[in-house]
């Protein structure tokens, strides 16, 4: 999966990345469904362990363009897992008391406590996304953000929170298609949003703004990682297995029971 990492300082063309590769897993898709299934048991397992341990606090960041399937991700590599311990915070966009504030204000509210696992279904990235794309906010504004998050991460990361962010990375083909699916489908039609064909036709800017947050926020304490993202199932299989890595490398123990248990009997 380390191909997949963007090194801290490396340069993106998302054009030189494949969103069609299935290459750290070769053996096609019933196969890799198959293996998800096990991946999802081993996270469920770990995310118990993260819970009763409640030392480590873990931040998995999703974003990606529209219809890159951010919410099917939610709902696929982390199926299994203990809706006690878990969190999904999704950003739309800011309210008034939201804006009032600064942009991150909305966002350090909701990471992670101590044994939970948090999924940010969109974050502080739309911050230099959507609204440097849509100048929101003029230039001299949203250009420091950039160095604000990587500090903000690096903050949260000292006080004991592991990050992941993962872009799902679709073409503009692939796009289409899933919009159109939207559009056929009467149990998915209610996602399709007339607005998302404006940010469609932002394509390019879109991409050139994903290149810069790529470029410039992916760090040794919260790597990006840029996740084929065409196939599902592979997209799927890529962060359930980026995530059960990460877990695993905490090196997690249950926790002993500190009460002197030798006497006790249960009538
Ligand atoms: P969805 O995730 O499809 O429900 O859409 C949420 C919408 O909220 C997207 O169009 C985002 O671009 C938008 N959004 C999220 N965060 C912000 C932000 N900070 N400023 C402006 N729009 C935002
Ligand atoms: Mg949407």
């Amino acid at each position: 999966m380390e191909r997949y990492r963007v090194k801290p300082g490396q340069t993106i063309k998302l054009q030189d990345w494949d969103p069609h590769e299935t290459g750290a897993f070769d053996e096609g898709k019933s196969a890799g469904k198959k293996h998800l299934k096990t991946l999802n048991s081993e996270i469920e397992s770990l995310q118990e362990l993260l819970y009763a341990e409640d030392k480590h606090k873990v931040l998995v960041v999703l974003q990606g363009m529209d219809t890159s399937g951010k919410d099917g991700t939610i709902r696929h590599a982390f199926e299994g897992v203990n809706p006690n311990g878990v969190h999904v915070a999704n950003f739309k966009k800011p309210t008034d008391e939201e804006l009032a504030h600064d942009y991150l204000w909305r966002v350090h509210k909701q990471v992670p406590a101590k044994g939970k696992l948090t999924i940010f279904n969109r974050s502080h990235y739309e911050d230099v996304l959507v609204v440097r794309v849509h100048n929101l906010v003029p230039p001299e504004v949203w250009g420091k953000r950039y160095d604000q998050i990587n500090e903000f991460e690096r903050m949260l990361a000292e006080t004991g929170t592991t990050i992941l962010k993962f872009y799902l990375h679709i073409n503009k083909d692939e796009q289409k298609e899933r919009l159109e699916a939207r559009l056929d489908d009467p149990e998915k039609v209610w996602k399709f949003n007339p607005g998302d064909l404006k940010e469609r036709a932002l394509w390019d800017e879109y991409t050139q703004a994903y290149e810069a947050v790529l470029n410039q926020t992916s760090t040794a304490w919260a790597p990006w990682y840029i996740v084929p993202s065409n196939r599902k199932w592979y997209r799927n299989m890529v962060v359930a297995t980026v995530v059960k890595n990460t877990l695993q490398s905490l090196n997690m123990q249950h926790p002993k029971n500190g009460a002197d248990l030798s006497e006790i009997v249960i009538e």
